[in-house]
């Protein structure tokens, strides 16, 4: 088992694929020239199977691939098939730009359910958050998703003076189709010009739906990091990612692993484990593993807590979302 010092098991792994990107989405990846790990100091295939099949003898039961971009990889769909044959429930977090090359892996895969990034509804936003103009197919690969019997859940990011005014159309969009909508509360990373005025807090995202809606909370289980909501008559539902104003570190079963093969015990972590050098020296990962979970803060890396007002982004010792692999 993987246990830190405050007694919470984990079993569940992200695994960034890759730091590249066909979105340059600003609130993820630093606006000035960004230099993308050279593919050799990237974990190849066979090290990603090796390093998780290591997670998984020590009791990781999920995994999760994401990023940067998981599917811009060439070799994907062979990742995906390679984690398939281990005993986990994998799952994928995706812009949904090539997702239409890859349903028959992920049915193959038996992943049924796609978390896919989803910010704003208007055309002209998303060029301006993405600067890249990929709305269009965004959109058509959502709908070709959910006609292939997937499940949905959309992740938006809200940002105060950017989208904010969109969440009841957001909202509005569960009326009709069976997805969940998770509202993510924007978090500081290195390079992303992240100030606390821009959160819009779980308080305020709650008050503006209910001000238009009859909310109902579901209950929810010890490692779930969204709170759940339903809308009466509503096909749909809704959730909220509170990292900033109400974090749920408490619960918390997650470990990280890099595109270039580091092991973080937390998304806000500054201390990382070379779990890929060690492999391609020939060494075990395991006592590594072990080590990095002992050194796990209590809340948020040990960085900030809750009361994130007074945060400075600048203050932060991390890397940027894109490189650690959201
Ligand atoms: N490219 C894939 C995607 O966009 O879904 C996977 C990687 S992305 C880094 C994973 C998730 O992190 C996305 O849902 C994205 O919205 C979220 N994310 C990135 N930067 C964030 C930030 N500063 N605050 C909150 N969520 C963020
Ligand atoms: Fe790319 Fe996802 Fe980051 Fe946007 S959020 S830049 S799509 S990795």
């Amino acid at each position: 088992m993987i246990v830190d010092t405050y007694n919470r098991v984990h079993d569940y792994l992200r695994i960034s694929l890759t730091d590249r990107c066909n979105l340059r989405c600003f609130y993820c990846m630093p606006e000035e020239s960004y230099d993308f790990a050279p593919m050799k100091h990237l974990m190849q295939a066979g090290e990603v199977e090796s390093i998780a099949r290591s997670f998984v003898d020590l009791g990781v039961n999920k995994i999760r691939l994401t990023g940067g971009e998981p599917m811009v990889r060439s070799d994907f769909g062979e990742i995906i098939l390679r984690l398939a044959k281990l005993p986990v429930s994998l799952h994928i977090t995706t812009n949904a730009i090539l997702l239409d090359r890859y349903f028959d892996v992920l049915k193959e895969a038996r992943i049924d359910t796609l978390n896919i990034s989803l910010d704003t509804l208007s055309r002209e936003k998303f060029i301006r958050l993405t600067r890249r103009d990929k709305f269009d197919v965004t959109i058509q690969n959502i709908r070709s998703s959910l006609k292939q019997g997937f499940r949905i859940k959309i992740n938006m990011v809200v940002m105060r003076d950017f989208n904010e005014d969109e969440l009841l159309d957001f909202v509005e969009w569960t009326k009709n189709e069976d997805l969940e909508v998770r509202f993510i509360e924007f978090m500081p990373f290195e390079g992303n010009k992240w100030t606390s005025n821009q959160v819009f807090s779980l308080e305020e995202i709650l008050s503006t739906i209910s001000g238009r809606y009859e909310v109902q909370a579901v209950a929810g289980s010890l490692h779930d990091t969204a709170k759940h909501y339903q809308i009466a008559g509503h096909k749909g539902s809704f959730s909220i990612i509170s990292t900033m104003s109400a974090p749920f570190c408490d619960g918390c079963n997650r470990l990280r692993l890099t595109a270039d093969g580091k092991m973080k015990n937390c998304l806000f972590s500054k201390d990382e484990s070379d779990l890929l050098g060690a492999l391609r020296k020939g060494l075990p990962v395991e006592p590594l593993i072990q080590q990095n979970i002992l050194t796990k803060a209590a809340k948020l890396g040990g960085q900030f807590h809750s009361n994130f007002n007074e945060l400075k982004q600048e203050t932060l010792e991390n890397r940027s979302m894109i490189s650690i692999g959201g």
